[in-house]
């Protein structure tokens, strides 16, 4: 079905999400912490060490293969 609607994107959930980011401030590395499996990660950018974090980020649609 498709619905002739106004021309506004759809609006993208979003959810506070657990990141690893940079403790660097000019480096903007981070990453979702599950997507990064250390308890102690360093950024793969500079090397130096990470801090966690909440961001507000969409949410991701699970895309792992069924088993
Ligand atoms: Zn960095």
């Amino acid at each position: 079905m498709f619905f002739n609607r106004k021309k506004e994107p759809d609006p993208v959930e979003e959810i506070e999400t657990e990141i690893w980011k940079c403790a660097v401030d000019t480096c903007s590395g981070w990453a979702r912490k599950e997507f990064f499996f250390s308890d102690d990660p360093l950024c793969p950018f500079c090397e130096e060490q990470m801090v966690s974090e909440l961001r507000m980020l969409p949410v991701l649609f699970d895309r792992m293969p069924n088993q």
